[in-house]
């Protein structure tokens, strides 16, 4: 049986796609990368805001309509959340899949298409061979779900409570993935800074098990909630350089007012102090987070506020959203919600500031000697990313080589300029 698997959402359903991938090649369906050959399409959807959960019906209804006869079938996130309502409505379905367990995923996909399924070695059930990240690069999902209910996320609706996976487990997957020549292992999840807190486990320890195994490599974290981010983890890094000083931090704002209405417990002043205490530890630290506008509630002072924060942090990297109203998290029912066009303006009017910090910020780079980890070959440059650039939301380097490079490895080069969010580097 030949699938097609379309991989929509975040890097964690990604990573849900890629073990979906792993499960039924096991138990030998083959994976095409052109839905042409496929007996079978798989939509793994994301049903996080609005605008995501069009995305992924427009894509079922565009796959039906250039493919009447194949089968079809919706998982992921969409799936997961409106399960029932999805079978009654979405017809252009074969199947809405909405359980985690992937056992019943390759049950489903062989039982619709008619075909037999061979015994998986649970190695090879485990073993991600196709990964949709660029060469040299993964994402390892430490744990699913959420408990920090932050008012207008959906998350814990659709993924559940906390569910950390075993240190062991995690090392295990890493040293597969070193073996296959992965040279950088993103760390992710809803929240690492949680990761470990329904356990008795903690991202501290999982990252001294980590730098145990052997290899040149790099480790980078995705996603570390401010209000309980786990300082023990910066000796961690600046004891093992292959630990990226790279920190994703989402504040999400800064008035102590509209966190309270988030269910979040920080302010302007303590993310400050965190930001200032990974600097002083760690001198190098690149700090990307995320902004929402428009929630609920929020007037000129909270955005004056938010204002203030975005200059005196100095972030180097952000990213601005608007609020997205979501049927079941409480900021649903919350009223004094800004219209659509305020919240657009103040997403602008950060988006606009935060471009000079940005470039100063990457600025620092500049005349010093860097590795880069290798992507792409485009238009007669080499695309690749350093330390400070994380996978597909930062700017990346752009390397003028006399010398063929080969792709998903280390070079090593200077930096010798920056052009917009990018820097230029060289490699001789
Ligand atoms: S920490 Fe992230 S995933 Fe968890 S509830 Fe808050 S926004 Fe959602």
């Amino acid at each position: 049986m030949k699938f097609y698997l379309e991989p929509l959402g975040c890097v964690k359903n990604q990573v849900d796609a890629e073990n979906i991938i792993a499960r039924l090649n096991s138990e030998g369906a083959e994976f095409s990368e052109n839905p042409d050959e496929a007996d079978l399409i798989i939509v793994n959807s994301c049903g996080f805001i609005e605008d995501a959960k069009k995305e992924s019906i427009n894509t079922v209804i565009s796959f039906r309509k250039d493919y009447p006869d194949k089968k079809i079938i919706l998982s992921g996130c969409l799936a997961r959340r409106y399960e029932k309502e999805l079978k009654l409505e979405l017809n252009e379905t074969d199947a809405v899949f909405g359980s985690e367990k992937l056992d019943d995923i390759t049950t489903l996909a062989f039982n619709l298409t008619g075909t037999t399924r061979t015994t998986p070695t649970h190695e090879a059930a485990a073993d991600r061979t196709k990964l949709f990240s660029l060469p040299g690069s993964a994402y390892i999902k430490i744990a699913e779900g959420c408990n920090n209910h932050c008012s207008f996320c959906a998350i814990p609706l659709i993924r559940g409570r906390l569910c950390s996976r075993s240190v062991d487990d995690i090392v295990n997957e890493c040293r597969t993935l070193l073996k296959r020549d992965i040279i950088e292992l993103c760390l992710v999840a809803q929240d690492l800074a949680s990761y470990g807190a329904d356990t008795g486990e903690s991202l501290a320890a999982l990252l001294r098990a980590i730098s145990t195994l052997e290899g040149d490599f790099w480790v980078r974290l995705l996603y570390l909630h401010p209000d309980h981010f786990p300082l023990e983890i910066l000796d961690i890094i600046a004891g093992d350089k292959r630990f990226l000083p790279y920190f994703d931090i989402p504040f999400q704002h800064a008035s102590p007012t509209l966190l309270r209405a988030m269910n979040r417990r920080g302010g302007a002043d303590e993310y400050l102090n965190l930001i200032e205490h990974i600097r002083t530890t760690l001198p190098d630290s690149v700090i990307r987070s995320t902004f929402l506008t428009g929630f609920p509630g929020e007037t000129d002072t909270d955005f004056n506020i938010l204002l203030d924060f975005q200059n005196a942090a100095m972030m180097d990297w952000l990213g601005v959203f608007i609020f997205s109203r979501e049927d079941g998290v409480p900021a649903y029912t919350l009223k004094a919600r800004p219209s659509k066009k305020t919240a657009g303006e103040r997403k602008q009017t950060l988006e606009i500031r935060q471009t000079p910090i940005t470039e100063k910020r990457i600025e620092r780079f500049i005349g010093r000697r860097m590795r880069a980890l290798v992507e792409e070959y485009v238009d007669d440059f080499y695309i690749a990313r350093l330390f400070c650039q994380a996978p597909e939301v930062d700017g990346a380097a752009v390397i003028e080589s006399a010398r063929d490079l080969p792709l998903g490895a280390f070079v090593e080069g200077e930096i010798i300029g920056r052009a917009g969010f990018d820097l230029r580097m060289r490699v001789t």
